[in-house]
């Protein structure tokens, strides 16, 4: 999925709607195409995912309040997107694989 910067609306990346997850950072991007630039440094956190065009933050930007930012907030040439939280991310089955054994049982 391509990743469109929500201030200046350049294309500037492209994403794993599937694996993506909130909080966004820099490794979860990839080139608009063979040949380009990665958009962000891949350590990039959050805040640091500034557009290679406008130089604001491209992600998570609220439109009607400047001081409220939403960590899996994209824009995409088909409209908003919004990335699913790590806690959604994880099965429950993932939980009991590390169930501990009752010492005294
Ligand atoms: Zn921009």
């Amino acid at each position: 999925m391509i990743l469109r910067c929500e201030i200046c609306f350049a294309d500037i990346g492209t994403f794993q709607p599937e694996t993506v997850r909130a909080p966004l950072d820099g490794s979860m991007f990839a080139p608009l195409a063979p040949g380009y630039p990665k958009p962000f440094d891949a350590k990039a956190g959050f805040l640091e995912l500034l557009c290679p065009y406008c130089g604001k933050r491209a992600v998570g930007n609220d439109d009607a309040d400047p001081e409220t930012c939403h960590p899996g907030g994209m824009l995409t040439p088909d409209g908003p997107f919004k990335a699913g939280s790590a806690a959604t991310a994880r099965p429950n089955k993932l939980k009991k694989k590390g169930k501990r054994k009752n010492a005294y049982a």
